[in-house]
């Protein structure tokens, strides 16, 4: 595949990309990782513990003080190289949550990293310093609980709750979509100028790519309310009728998004489940 796996890409001034080798039917080609500031940088989703990630992550921070390893969320495909570069480089982990595991209930899910532990939180708006520039952090949960995006200089660093290539996976019980659509709203009502998301190229009309993104979801959701409408069904046949053509790796991430909906509708009164069917109520 030529995709520029260690290869460092400069996208504007202060912000450069480089691509872990972990692609699959949810990365893309992979993680990008982001440096992120000029004298100092901050590394914004360090991804895969990959030796040759790692490697090159070293190579284009080159000796530069770290201010902080920020990650967006917790999935092994973003996290785990936090700790590892944290010993390389002495930067501190500062960024999204650790999942409350035993307080939440049963939120994990083989997807998360479980070994993630930060150094430091930020909350909604809480920002770091790079070189006189601030990082802020906007939280966006939806595609998990403990999600932020990271906005600099206009930029959005927008990990997976909106991605450059792919609708973003949102499966309970820590995926919510009412949260997700909440997280959607919150983007719509600011002006970045482009997004820098964990996969897929970059966005360059978030304006218009929210507003799709969120009607899309009204139409799914529309679409699954009328399929319960006169008759009761398990979530395989909602997919199956939801999803014509689907690639098969992506059957159960769409079953997720397909209970995140109904879950959501449930909530709000507008559909029922009895015994693994759902209808509409
Ligand atoms: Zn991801």
């Amino acid at each position: 595949m030529d995709a520029p796996y260690a290869r460092l890409e400069v996208l504007e001034p202060g912000i450069s990309r480089l691509l872990a080798h972990n692609p699959s039917a949810f990365t893309y080609y992979g993680t990008q990782s982001y440096l992120v500031g000029i004298n100092k940088v901050a590394v914004v989703d360090p991804g895969p513990d990959l030796p040759e990630h790692l490697d090159a992550l070293e190579v284009a921070i080159a000796g530069r003080p770290v201010i902080a390893i920020m990650c967006t969320h917790t999935h092994r495909d973003h996290s785990p190289a936090a700790r590892p570069l944290a010993e390389r480089t002495g930067a501190p982990i500062i960024g999204c949550a650790a999942l409350a595991l035993e307080t939440a209930g049963p939120r994990a899910d083989a997807s998360f990293d479980g070994d993630y532990a930060p150094d430091g939180v930020l909350s909604d708006g809480e920002m770091l310093d790079i070189d006189g520039e601030s990082i802020t952090a906007v939280a966006t949960p939806g595609h998990t609980s403990n999600h932020l995006c990271f906005a600099y200089r206009g930029a959005l660093f927008s990990g997976d709750h909106v991605m450059g290539w792919s609708t973003t996976v949102v499966f309970p019980p820590d995926g919510d979509m009412a949260a997700y659509m909440q997280s959607l709203d919150k983007l719509r009502q600011r002006d970045d100028r482009v997004y820098y998301p964990a996969h897929g190229p970059a966005v360059t009309n978030p304006q218009q790519y929210v507003r799709h993104l969120t009607g899309h979801r009204m139409q799914r959701e529309k679409q699954i309310l009328r399929l319960v409408s006169n008759e009761a069904r398990p979530i395989a046949d909602i997919v199956a009728n939801a999803y014509p053509g689907l690639d098969p790796r992506l059957v159960t991430a769409a079953g997720g998004s397909v209970l995140a909906h109904l879950l959501d509708l449930e909530r709000r009164g507008l559909v029922e489940q009895q015994q693994g069917l759902w209808k509409a109520a």
